[in-house]
């Protein structure tokens, strides 16, 4: 069934959007649109669950010894401290007599708890002679055992809808028996560089060309989100190209994302592409880096103009790519988390009305960590991105920043991705 992924065009995105305008925009007008298929285990890392996973046993299955030792039952400790050793259980294998007052079993880890025991001596702490146990005081009742069901329960929620897969939960599924599962299929992402000037590494370079950073810098965020980016290339600034090439990738992709051309520059295309051929929702937003920013839709695609330079290529794939993809593939996404630490550095001023991102790290200083910013601000600088590990964000009214000001910190690993 067609899916209208904006119905309308927005009001607010008319003029100038704040930050938050755009979140909101994204988290209340986008869709699931990836389809469900069945994935191994092994092959599900960082897909998102299309399904709450559920325990279909206990976890453990069965009461088991946390501990190379001995197993007995505490009461038996009432008449005697000596016990008699009769049996010897290797993990995997079964139990079959049960344990009778004052009889210890040599158990392994891991190994099944004989009936009639809950409790385990630990190898280290036993003094045995012969067939005899001896077990010194101050041993707990059911120490060192690990019960049926302790981990999960049948019938638990064991990772619920919506989860992105990482080690963790795949480790938690693998517990409980579970081989494959439901899993939301990677988004097909098109993406494309636009520029006269813009040539891809490798290539010779004429006066006046530059190399295309953009591409590898958002096919390296790629990789942390699941989706499949598809490489269109380098477009010259040519609308008729720049249209029937958008046109065409409206068809038989989910998302289609451009950097550059999506200004007011006589040869930027973008803009005029999606309001030719769809509807233009929200450009102009109110953050640095990060305009020209361009959402829109054409036919079932979702359309993300990104800006040419590549610090806002950078800023807006975090802020704005990462969430739509979330939603376009049922993630439940949370915003990044944002870490309070004094300022580093001071901004005499900052122009408020408008959110800022800068590129920065921790120092440990005598009074602890700071908040480190990239020298220079420029959008087009790299370095500042190479030498940093995280975003400084300063809020729409920030008007300046003093030494040991609390700023907010956002790691990059917030935004879930790998480097
Ligand atoms: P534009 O929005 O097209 O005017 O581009 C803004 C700036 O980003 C210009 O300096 C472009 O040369 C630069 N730029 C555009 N595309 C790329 C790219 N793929 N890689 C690096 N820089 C780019
Ligand atoms: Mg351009």
């Amino acid at each position: 069934m067609p899916h209208k992924l904006f119905e309308q065009a927005c009001e607010q995105s008319k003029g100038l959007a704040t930050f938050d305008d755009v979140q909101n925009l994204l988290r209340d007008h986008i869709g699931v649109v990836a389809g469900v298929e069945t994935v191994d285990l092994k092959n599900a890392c960082g897909a998102i669950l299309a399904e709450d996973v559920i325990a279909p046993r206990n976890v453990p299955a069965f009461s088991n010894s946390a501990i190379d030792g001995y197993a007995f039952a505490s009461a038996s400790l009432e008449a005697s401290r000596k016990l008699e050793i009769t049996q010897e259980i290797f993990a995997g294998a079964v139990p079959t007599e049960t344990l009778e007052k004052g009889q210890a079993a040599r158990i392994y880890t891991g190994a099944v708890m004989p009936q009639g025991a809950d409790t385990c001596l630990m190898q280290e702490n036993a003094v045995v002679d012969g067939r005899v146990l001896n077990v010194p005081q101050g041993i707990k009742q059911g120490a060192n055992t690990r019960h049926a069901g302790e981990d999960l329960n049948v019938g638990d929620v064991v990772i619920s809808k919506g989860t992105r897969l990482g080690a963790a939960e795949l480790g938690a599924i693998a517990t409980t028996g579970i081989g494959t599962i439901q899993c939301r299929k990677r988004l097909k992402v098109a993406i494309i560089s636009t520029g006269d000037e813009v040539i891809r590494p490798g290539e010779d370079l004429e006066p006046g060309q530059i190399y295309d950073s953009n591409f590898h810098l958002l096919n390296g965020l790629a990789q942390s989100s699941y989706i499949i980016l598809d490489d269109i290339g380098v477009l010259v600034d040519d609308e008729q190209l720049i249209f029937s090439t958008i046109e065409r990738l409206s068809q038989s992709h989910d998302v289609i994302l451009s950097t550059g051309g999506a200004s007011v520059g006589d040869k930027d295309f973008i803009i005029a592409a999606m309001e030719a051929l769809g509807i233009l929702h929200s450009w102009k937003i109110a953050i640095k880096p990060g305009r020209p920013l361009a959402i829109g839709q054409i036919g079932e695609a979702i359309f993300l103009g990104l800006p040419g330079n590549p610090v806002a290529a950078f800023n807006t794939w975090l802020l704005f790519a990462i969430p739509m993809f979330a939603y376009l593939q049922g993630a439940n996404w949370v915003p990044p988390q944002r870490y309070p630490i004094p300022a580093g550095f001071s901004m005499p001023n900052k122009k408020t009305g408008r959110r800022e991102f800068l590129r920065g790290w921790i120092e440990n200083s005598d009074n602890g960590p700071v908040a480190c910013k990239f020298e220079r601000d420029g959008s087009g600088l790299i370095s500042g991105l190479t030498r940093s590990s995280g975003l400084i964000e300063l809020a729409e009214n920030v008007s300046e920043v003093k030494q040991g000001t609390l700023v907010n910190f956002i790691p990059f690993s917030e935004f879930g991705i790998a480097s």
